[in-house]
């Protein structure tokens, strides 16, 4: 049986390579990659001479018969994007399934990945959240973020520069424009910036200046919904019984209705009945 390993790269800073990404490497038969010649140069970098496949989005099912013929035969395969994690918005995951189903050995060597680059940077909260890749372009933009509306988890996208603009502006019409959000560009590189601000800030901003580079996006969460005080459930119990009361219903009957529904003991809102005929 062969092992596949899906390798982990620099999302543009070479010095996050580590040391097990060099073993993993190392220790390949046969690397799999998005862009050979991009990651021939990485290879080169590392010092390292390997046969190299291409493994890219549009060929990854005519390729899979090949890389589970190199495992078959007792191969190790590692697996590197152009950067970054791989099955993370790049090929990946199709591989490891059909590897995992033929029995292979799967292993994964951990790095960059700009969207938890982009989350721990956001200053946002990072316990909860909802990474959404690359957004639907065109017509399909606007209802996509708007049935992201009622989303508590803190967002995370992925925007290529020459849609930056119009996915902000799209994004100020889906959500409230005082959420806060962080746009981060160029993560790990030279000229890496974080943004952060409203949404209605960060559409300004990047109106006024032409975007380029790679970006992530992450917006806050909807405001999670406040449990109504308990003061304010007895003040609405207490209206409701009075109209019931005013109409006519026996005190019991009505009593029993709005204990029900406002989730209070009956004996409770009898009495409230009590205080409400005194007066
Ligand atoms: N597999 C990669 C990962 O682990 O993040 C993602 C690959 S996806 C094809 C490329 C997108 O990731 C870019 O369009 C950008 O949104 C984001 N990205 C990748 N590198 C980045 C960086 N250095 N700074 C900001 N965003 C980056």
């Amino acid at each position: 049986m062969g092992k596949l390993i899906l390798v982990a790269t620099p999302i543009g800073n070479l010095d996050d390579i580590s040391t097990r990404q060099t073993a993993a490497l190392q220790e390949a038969d046969l690397v799999a990659a998005e862009d050979t010649r991009h990651s021939g140069l990485l290879l080169q970098h590392m010092g390292l001479k390997k046969p190299l496949l291409s493994y890219f989005q549009h060929n990854e099912e005519k390729r899979e018969g090949r890389l589970l013929a190199e495992l078959e035969a007792g191969r190790t395969v590692a697996l590197i994007s152009d950067a970054g994690t791989p099955g993370i918005c790049d090929p990946g995951s199709a591989i490891l399934r059909a590897a995992v189903q033929a029995g292979h050995a799967t292993d994964a060597i951990p790095g960059p990945c700009a969207l938890i680059q982009a989350l721990i940077l956001s200053g946002l909260p990072t316990e909860r959240f909802a990474f959404e890749g690359f957004l639907p372009r065109g017509q399909a933009l606007l209802p996509f973020l708007q049935s992201l509306r009622q989303e508590q988890r803190t967002l995370i996208f992925y925007e290529a520069p020459h849609r930056l603009q119009n996915t902000l502006q799209t994004m100020r019409q889906a959500f409230e424009p005082e959420r806060p959000m962080a746009v981060c560009r160029e993560l790990t590189k030279k000229f890496q910036e974080i943004n952060r601000g409203t949404l209605a800030e960060m559409a300004e901003l990047w109106q006024q200046r032409t975007p380029k580079g790679e970006f992530v996006l992450v917006l806050g969460g909807a405001p999670a919904e406040q449990p109504q005080a308990a003061e304010d459930i007895r003040q609405n119990a207490r209206q409701h019984l009075e109209r019931l009361l005013a109409g006519g219903m026996k005190h019991k009957a009505a009593a029993r209705e709005v204990a029900a529904l406002y989730q209070l003991p009956v004996g409770e809102v009898y009495q409230m009945g009590l205080e409400l005929k005194q007066n």
